[in-house]
C-alpha cells in the first residue's frame, strides 16, 4: 500500500486488487480516489456521488458501499499545494486502481500541456473508451438517433498525438527534410512543419484486444477496425492488419472476419460468433449516419477516434451527456468528457449527466452491474419525464428546469 506524504486514506475501506488473470478483485467497501475537478467539478461530483451512493445502497441493500477518497488535482491543488498533480494523488490512483474525475483546467504556460494527457501517460491508460447511445427525449439532429449505439475504443498513446512535431524553419525540421531527401529520395517542401505519426504493433494490438474482449464479454455483434489504410499504409493500414492478426491468433474460435463470412459461411453469421470487420475512416462517418445499426464496437487510432467520438456524440444530442473512461492494464480513470465551464462554477446549474454516466461505466468495470442498471434507469426516466438541467430544458418543449442537485434527486427518485 502507498505511503502518502500528506493524504490520509479512509480507514473504513479497502483497495481494489488485481487478480492474476488481470481481472479486478473488488471488496464490498472499495476505496475510490475521486478528483473533484475545477469550475463546475464540485457541483457535478456532488451530484454523481449522491446518485451512485443511492444506487449502490438500493442494489445491494447496504452490503456494499463505495468509500470515496478525495484527492487533490488541478487549480485547487495548485493554489493550496503549489502542484497541479501532487505525487500523493498519483500514488492513490496507482494503489487503488479505479478512480473518477471531474474536469480539470488546462494550465496555460508552465511545464504541463494538459493534466488529462499527463494522467494518461503516467498510468499508460492506452484506451479511451466512449460509449455513445441515445437517451430517449434528448433532442438530436437526426431522424432516428436510437439506431446509433456504439462503443468507441480509441488508442490513446501514439499516432500523431505522440507530440513529436517540429516547427517550420527550425534546425530540426530542416534536418529531417534533408535526411528524407538525402537518405530516402523523398521530396518535402523546405518550408514545411513536420509531424511524426508512430503506430506500433504493441499499441495497436493491445487496443484491439481490449475492444474484442469487451465485445465478447458483453455479447455484442461486431468489432469494426476503423483506419485510413488506403492512404497511410504502414500506420493506419498496419493497424487494420495487426487488428485482424490479434482477432485470428487470440480469439480464433469466437470470431469470424467479414471476408470469412462471405467466403466460407455464405454471408450467414454463425451463431455465437463475433464479426470482425474494417472500414475506411471517411466511410465510417457516412456509415454511422446512414446505417448506424450495423455498428457496435469501433476500434481505432488516436486521431480518428478523437473526431469519431465527438461526431457520434453530436448525433445523439451532444456532448453534455457523453461519458468516458481511460483504461490501461491495471488502472482506469472515469471522467466527464466536457470541460470546467468556469462561468457556471458553483451555480448548481449544469448537467451532471456526463459524470454520472461515467460512473455507470465505472460500476460496470467493477462488476457492480445492478447498481449501474439502476443509475441508467433513473437517468432515462428523469429525462423522459422532461426533468432536466438548463442545457436540455432550452431544447425540449414543455420541460421542467432543475438544478444540478435537483437533477440528481430526480435520477434517484426515478430509480425505483
Ligand atoms: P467546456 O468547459 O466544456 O464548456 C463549453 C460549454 O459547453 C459551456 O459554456 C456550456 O455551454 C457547455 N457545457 C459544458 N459542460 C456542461 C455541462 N456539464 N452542462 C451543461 N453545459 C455544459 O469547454 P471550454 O470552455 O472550452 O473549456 C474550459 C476549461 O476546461 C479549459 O481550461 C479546458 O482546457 C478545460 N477542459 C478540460 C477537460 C477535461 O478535464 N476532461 C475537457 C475539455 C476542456 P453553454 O454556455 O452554451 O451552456
Amino acid at each position: 500500500m502507498a505511503q502518502f506524504k500528506f493524504l490520509k486514506p479512509p480507514a473504513d475501506g479497502e483497495g481494489i486488487q488485481l487478480r492474476p488473470d488481470g481481472g479486478l478483485a473488488v471488496p464490498d467497501r472499495p476505496i475510490i480516489p475521486q478528483i473533484i475537478g475545477d469550475g463546475i467539478g464540485p457541483d457535478i461530483s456532488r451530484a454523481m456521488v449522491r446518485v451512485v451512493d443511492a444506487a449502490v445502497e438500493r442494489a445491494f441493500g447496504g452490503r456494499r458501499k463505495i468509500v470515496w477518497f478525495e484527492v487533490p488535482a488541478g487549480e485547487g491543488a495548485h493554489e493550496s499545494l503549489g502542484e497541479w498533480l501532487p505525487e500523493d494523488t498519483l500514488d492513490a490512483i496507482r494503489s487503488y486502481r479505479v478512480a473518477i474525475k471531474g474536469p480539470l483546467t488546462t494550465p496555460i504556460g508552465g511545464g504541463i500541456r494538459s493534466l488529462n494527457v499527463a494522467l494518461r501517460q503516467i498510468f499508460d491508460l492506452y484506451a479511451c473508451v466512449r460509449p455513445v447511445r441515445w437517451i430517449e427525449g434528448v433532442p438530436s439532429p437526426v431522424k432516428a438517433p436510437e439506431k446509433l449505439n456504439v462503443i468507441i475504443f480509441r488508442e490513446n498513446t501514439e499516432d500523431i498525438y505522440k507530440g513529436i512535431e517540429f516547427a517550420e524553419g527550425t534546425p530540426e525540421a530542416r534536418r529531417i527534410i534533408a535526411l528524407l531527401k538525402d537518405e530516402f529520395g523523398k521530396e518535402v517542401r523546405p518550408d514545411s512543419g513536420i509531424g511524426i505519426k508512430p503506430v506500433s504493433v504493441t499499441g495497436s494490438k493491445r487496443l484491439v484486444r481490449m475492444a474484442i474482449q469487451y465485445a465478447l464479454d458483453h455479447q455484442l455483434p461486431s468489432v469494426t477496425l476503423v483506419h485510413k489504410g488506403n492512404i497511410m499504409k504502414f500506420t493506419e493500414g498496419a493497424f487494420r492488419d495487426w487488428g485482424y492478426e490479434v482477432a485470428k491468433a487470440e480469439f480464433r474460435d469466437r470470431i469470424v472476419t467479414e471476408e470469412e463470412l462471405y467466403d466460407t459461411h455464405g454471408g450467414k453469421m454463425p451463431a455465437g460468433r463475433l464479426l470482425v470487420k474494417d472500414r475506411i475512416a471517411d466511410s465510417i462517418f457516412q456509415q454511422v449516419l446512414l446505417r448506424p445499426d450495423e455498428y457496435s464496437v469501433l476500434a481505432t487510432l488516436n486521431l480518428n477516434g478523437d473526431y469519431l467520438s465527438d461526431a457520434c456524440a453530436a448525433q445523439v444530442g451532444g456532448l453534455g451527456m457523453a461519458p468516458g473512461a481511460n483504461i490501461g492494464a491495471g488502472t482506469a480513470i472515469f471522467e466527464a468528457t466536457h470541460g470546467t465551464a468556469p462561468k457556471y462554477a458553483n451555480k448548481d446549474m449544469v448537467n451532471p449527466g456526463s459524470l454520472i454516466l461515467s460512473a455507470v461505466m465505472m460500476l460496470e468495470h467493477m462488476g457492480w452491474n445492478a447498481a449501474a442498471a439502476l443509475v441508467n434507469r433513473g437517468i432515462a426516466r428523469a429525462v423522459a419525464a422532461k426533468t432536466v438541467t438548463y442545457d436540455l430544458e432550452r431544447q425540449i418543449e414543455g420541460a421542467t428546469k432543475v438544478s444540478t442537485s435537483g437533477f440528481a434527486e430526480a435520477v434517484v427518485a426515478h430509480m425505483g
